[in-house]
């Protein structure tokens, strides 16, 4: 095991919390003057904008770079780092402290870690230091020590039925599970557990705190009894905590460590230790749902592969590979809770700028599943599939909608407007590909879906002009529809239609001729009325949608435009007037006091 370079938490008192001020660090009479020393000339050679820049993406303001905190969740970004007093704070939620703190918050280690990977980055060798974090040092070789006990217990007649559920329903090697260190966990009393730890210098309290084992009257049993088990290292590549999966029946299926000082799943990947070395070489890291999914992409050679220990990406996850990758390549179940986990997680992917792809399986429900059944070329085949993220979730936000009816391409751009604005502001590029693959499901031009998105639109008018099939709808298009559809509505069309009748094109006025006087007509015997090109405009008319409950708003909002039309002709006819030389002084300016009272009369009906 390797020896590390650590204080202990418990002799130094002051190191006994994370979030404790560093500058105390350097006054502790328990840290070597060497340390102090050391710590000092550490943070003048290293440029603070330059390590956190490394971890979220920071902007100049001035003197200071400005960020969206990566420890809180934001939409407008309240994080500031002052090169100058090297220093970081969050006006959002108090974060702040030196660029060690920031390291040591960001990557969840202790200080003595943060120093040993900053002193790496700067180049500088630590100096050598008796002490170690014995807390940490006992947290990790407890685990390890389980994760031997557990990978034991596997391959012996106790772990003969977990065993098979791997190399049978889940297709891994013998190979496989040495390579991944997977284990078992046996279920019931356990009489072997006390002696092994003994042997081994662990005390069963320790155990016991840590909820590895819980005592009964009998004797103890594992917390993750019945499962086979994950290891989870850290980025250092040490076990801090476990996942197991039931064999057989039993609830929940997955199990995880419980939270701890070295263990939290907000900030693990499983898997990240291996990815991030493989990740130098394939310039990405590839996101899976679930343990056996991230194995079964390591499998078929995506050895960057890795799976979060929660339903979605945190924000923390994601510092995590932004400071080994920009490239992500999301994969996700076909299921309902995996789409929105895949929601969940964009927001902090579309803040943080990172370019991601994102794969949905079509053929299985997971990449385990595909490999499982189909083999390894199938599952290369469906990663190809992957679609920039902003064009995925544009399709995403489709679930459930009927995009052919009104009421669902407005839900439908009601969900997706909140994604463009957070688009627009972090890549114009994106902004643009998300834009048309959303105005591409409606099939609307990209100018009304963006129009609608800033809210200049109603839905009304996009009604009143759908832009869909390329044809143009005069109000009287609506007025028919409404007519033919709605007996509630019908007497008040065709008032409207003979109020206006002047500024009818000629398609509303042979309508209205034919139904002035027999509102009952049948759609028969009004075809055999109109001429070729009305029967079809009357057809086409007739498959117009109206949303449930807005046919009296589409009748009022059709008068209005044949009162603009009807101003307007007015206005017209007085202009032509107007040209007349041979008007009186008096009727000239009758014609301009009424043409003026006209126009502000259209002007007030917009
Ligand atoms: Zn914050």
């Amino acid at each position: 095991m390797k020896e590390r370079n650590t204080v202990s938490r418990r002799q130094g008192g002051l190191l006994s919390s994370q979030n404790a001020d560093p500058a105390h660090l350097y006054c502790s009479n328990h840290i070597s003057m060497e340390l102090k020393e050391f710590v000092e000339e550490l943070k003048s050679r290293l440029d603070i904008v330059e390590v956190i820049g490394s971890y979220v993406s920071l902007q100049r303001v001035g003197k200071n770079y400005r960020a969206l905190c990566p420890f809180h969740s934001e939409k407008t970004p309240s994080f500031y780092v002052n090169p100058e007093r090297g220093f970081y704070h969050c006006f959002g939620c108090g974060a702040s402290g030196d660029v060690i703190k920031f390291v040591q918050e960001i990557e969840q280690i202790d200080f003595m870690e943060a120093i040993s990977k900053l002193a790496n980055r700067a180049g500088m060798s630590l100096p050598s230091l008796s002490k170690k974090d014995v807390a940490y040092e006992a947290y990790t070789k407890l685990h390890e020590i389980f994760t031997e006990y557990y990978r034991l217990t596997l391959l012996s007649e106790k772990g003969r039925e977990a065993f098979s559920y791997l190399t049978d329903a889940r297709k891994l090697s013998r190979n496989d599970i040495e390579d991944f260190e997977l284990g078992y966990a046996p279920r019931g009393l356990d009489s072997e557990i006390e002696g092994y730890l003994r042997k081994r210098g662990i005390a069963l309290e320790s155990a016991l705190k840590n909820g590895l084992l819980q005592r009964t009257e009998s004797g103890y049993v594992h917390r993750f009894q019945g499962r086979v088990i994950f290891p989870i290292k850290n980025e250092q590549g040490r076990v801090v905590g476990f996942g197991g999966r039931i064999i057989g029946e039993g609830e929940p299926k997955y199990l995880n460590s419980r939270d701890s000082r070295f263990f939290r799943k907000s900030g693990l990947l499983y898997l990240f230790d291996r990815a991030k070395k493989a990740a130098k070489k394939t310039g990405f890291i590839a996101v899976a749902e679930g343990y056996f999914d991230a194995i079964a992409l390591h499998r078929v050679g995506i050895k960057s592969a890795v799976a979060a220990l929660t339903a979605s990406l945190t924000s923390m996850h994601l510092s995590k590979i932004a400071s080994v990758v920009d490239n992500l390549l999301l994969i996700f179940d076909a299921d309902e809770s995996g789409v929105k986990g895949a929601r969940r997680a964009f927001e902090e992917i579309v803040k943080r700028n990172l370019s991601v792809v994102v794969v949905t399986l079509e053929r299985g429900k997971d990449p385990d599943e595909i490999l499982s059944k189909y083999g390894p070329e199938t599952l290369q085949k469906e990663l190809l599939n992957a679609r920039p993220y902003e064009v995925f979730l544009a399709s995403v936000e489709r679930g459930g909608l009927d995009l052919t009816t009104v009421s669902g391409k407005e839900m439908y751009l009601r969900k997706t407007a909140r994604w463009y604005k957070l688009l627009k502001e972090s890549n114009p590029d994106r902004a643009r590909r998300y834009l048309e693959s959303v105005s591409g499901f409606v099939d609307w031009p990209n100018e009304d879906v963006e129009a609608f998105w800033k809210g200049q639109k109603s839905l009304e008018e996009n009604v009143a002009v759908p832009q869909g099939k390329g044809a143009k709808k005069d109000a009287e298009d609506f007025l028919v529809k409404l007519f033919m559809s709605s007996s509630e509505l019908r007497e008040d069309a065709l008032s409207v239609m003979e109020e206006f009748q002047d500024v009818l094109t000629d398609f509303g006025k042979q309508f209205y001729q034919v139904v002035r006087n027999d509102p009952e007509v049948s759609l028969n015997f009004l075809a055999s009325k109109l001429s070729k090109d009305m029967v079809d405009r009357l057809f086409e008319d007739l498959d117009l949608e109206i949303l449930p409950g807005r046919e009296r708003e589409i009748l009022e909002d059709c008068k209005k435009r044949l009162e603009r039309k009807k101003l307007e002709a007015e206005i017209d006819s007085l202009d032509r007037k107007l040209k007349d030389d041979s008007l009186s002084v008096q009727e000239r300016s009758e014609l301009l006091n009424k043409r003026v009272y006209l126009s502000k009369l259209l002007k007030r009906k917009g």
